[in-house]
């Protein structure tokens, strides 16, 4: 594989949503429900769209983004999980009506 993707370091996340738009292939999103202590609900990385392009890692302000690169020889990737049991996300509307038109 050899390819680079993201992963968010969960605790630095603040929620900002920054980054959200940053990602030309809606591969960051935040989850549906905040959980219990957070003020905001994070966003997470979802690997079956995130392509490694890195466009994301400059756009947020605490670092919580960071590179992970995935061995050569890696046949699958480690950042891969159980979408059955993967935690629900909310769409964001870029494009629709009254979306943010941000890519
Ligand atoms: S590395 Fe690229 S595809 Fe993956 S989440 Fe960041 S901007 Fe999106
Ligand atoms: S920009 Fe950083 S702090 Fe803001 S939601 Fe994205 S990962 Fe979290």
């Amino acid at each position: 594989m050899g390819q680079a993707m993201v992963e968010i370091i969960e605790p630095d996340c603040t929620g900002c949503d920054l980054c959200i738009t940053h990602c030309p292939f809606e591969a960051l999103l935040p989850l549906s429900d905040c959980p219990e202590g957070r003020r905001k609900r994070p966003v997470i990385v979802l690997n079956e769209k995130c392509v490694g392009c890195l466009s994301c890692l400059a756009s947020c302000p605490t670092s919580a983004l960071r590179e992970v690169i995935i061995p050569a020889e890696s046949e699958i990737s480690p950042l891969i999980v159980d979408r059955e049991r993967a935690p629900s996300v909310e769409s964001v509307n870029r494009w629709g009506k009254d979306g943010n038109k941000w890519a």
